[in-house]
């Protein structure tokens, strides 16, 4: 009798359990909103977000759209032109400028990857210093915890301009992390959940595909890019701020004292009227207007031309199903790859003419002659590879033909190849000292090295070169 009402008294208490559970069953822990982007902006330095503040001042405010951003370098190079503080102790005071930049655009979702500033105009040598690696893993986790639909990043290509390393590289991490956070085999303890307490280094992420890339160009010539993507006014007044967008970007520069005080403390005292003359002079101006944001690539399909966030609802489409993910530049290239020996410009050129199709990037613009600046009196260094059969050894005869007043010191005349499918060959020329005044007419100029291969003419390269007063080390 007894077991008997024990047992009865048990089913009882299950059926009771087993009903509630019925009720309220046990809620499972889902994503965490608060980190949800629509636009991810990944920029290389602290001040580079400036590229897109005035878009993201009309986004945030207006378009009601989330935003983080991530920095690929604490900016720890260069001039502190505020303060003593200079390397490290500049890059900590660099993140806090950042971080407040954001802020004042109501954005706080704010993360450093781990590369070290680098002043030189080529990518691979800032990958080389960052640790390409490391920081493409970082950047693939932060793609998959903010879920962005939309990424603004550098454009990754040589012009000249500007033309930093850091930026060209941030471009190029962003290309492979947009390709790589949808894979379920790239970094999979990013998305592996714990099986026991202890395993505390496995993230529970989920894979991501953002929909949309588009680029700044930090080129001096931003007009080739007019028609490369959407263009959107900086002057029109934010409906929600009454103020207009290149305003609310400007406020948030002020916050970068270690870059430009100068300009800041000046600004900081003119008038309403006279900031508006200032800004809206194109000579003055800190942002064209309009601006126009270069398009990427969409996996969503649209013009490039469309808004940023045209389609955006639509299923993305895997970068191998889109028709014309191989472009007519690399149909070019494989027609030519037949033929040997051949010439082509090594360094970021070639690397470029590798990646650009491999990422179904076919629509960017790209310089008619490949281009660089370099500052005036110094080396100018040409990377030529010479791509040839790899049984046997060549002879091979290198001609460069430069303009008047440049010296070729390096890498012309007669060289034997060994027996390799390539080689390179760097030339350098040594470029005249211009005065100022020179420096102002100055219009850039071809630099041609043409190959021969016993006898007979392999082809050549050219290379458009800018002198200019100050530029950064190729
Ligand atoms: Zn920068």
């Amino acid at each position: 009798m007894k077991l008997f009402l024990k047992t009865t008294m048990l089913l009882a208490v299950f059926a009771v359990s087993g009903l509630l559970a019925a009720q309220s069953p046990q809620k499972v822990k889902g994503e965490d909103s608060r980190f949800k982007a629509d636009i991810l902006v990944v920029v290389a330095h602290p001040d580079d977000e400036a590229f897109f503040t005035p878009y993201l001042a009309r986004a945030i405010n207006d378009l009601h759209k989330r935003v983080a951003v991530v920095f690929s370098t604490h900016g720890g190079s260069g001039v502190n032109r505020y303060t003593r503080e200079r390397g490290p102790a500049m890059a900590n005071e660099r993140e806090i400028e950042a971080r407040e930049a954001c802020a004042k655009l109501g954005i706080r979702n704010v993360w450093f990857l781990d590369g070290k500033d680098t002043a030189s105009q080529n990518l691979l040598d800032s990958l080389a210093n960052w640790g390409h690696g490391a920081n493409l893993e970082r950047l693939v986790g932060l793609i998959r915890l903010t879920r962005p639909e939309v990424i603004f990043t550098h454009f990754p290509g040589v012009f000249i301009g500007e033309n930093h390393g850091d930026h060209q590289a941030t471009g190029v991490l962003v290309i492979e992390a947009f390709d790589l956070a949808a894979n379920p085999l790239v970094f999979p303890s990013q998305l592996a959940g714990d099986m026991s307490h202890y395993e505390s280094y496995l993230s529970n992420l989920q894979t991501w595909q953002a929909k949309k890339i588009y680029f700044g160009s930090d080129a001096d010539d931003n007009k080739q890019f007019d028609g490369s993507g959407p263009a959107y006014s900086v002057r029109e007044f934010s409906p929600s701020q009454k103020k207009p967008y290149w305003r609310l970007a400007l406020d948030s520069a002020m916050a970068h004292r270690t870059q430009f005080p100068d300009d800041i403390e000046r600004i900081s005292k003119l008038s309403d009227a006279e900031l508006e003359k200032l800004m809206s002079d194109p000579n003055s101006a800190w942002w064209s207007e309009p601006s126009t944001l270069i398009f990427g690539k969409s996996l969503v399909g649209g013009k490039p031309t469309d808004d940023v966030f045209a389609n955006i609802e639509q299923k993305a489409q895997p970068a191998s199903l889109k028709a014309g993910a191989y472009c007519a530049y690399a149909a070019a290239n494989e027609s030519a790859a037949g033929r040997l020996p051949r010439i082509e410009l090594g360094g970021p050129w070639r690397f470029y003419a590798d990646f650009y199709p491999a990422h179904g990037l076919c629509d960017l613009p790209v310089a008619k002659v490949p281009e660089i600046g370099v500052k005036t009196g110094m080396t100018l260094v040409i990377p030529i590879v010479i791509l040839h059969d790899p049984s046997r050894t060549l002879s091979i005869s290198l001609t460069v033909k430069v303009p008047e007043g440049w010296k070729v010191t390096d890498g012309a005349g007669q060289v034997l190849l060994p027996a390799e499918e390539s080689t390179s060959l760097p030339v350098h020329v040594e470029t005249p000292t211009l005065s100022s005044e020179d420096l102002k007419k100055a219009v850039a100029q071809e630099v041609v090295v043409h190959a021969e291969a016993e006898g007979k003419p392999v082809g050549e390269v050219k290379l458009r070169v800018l002198l200019r007063g100050s530029a950064l080390p190729q």
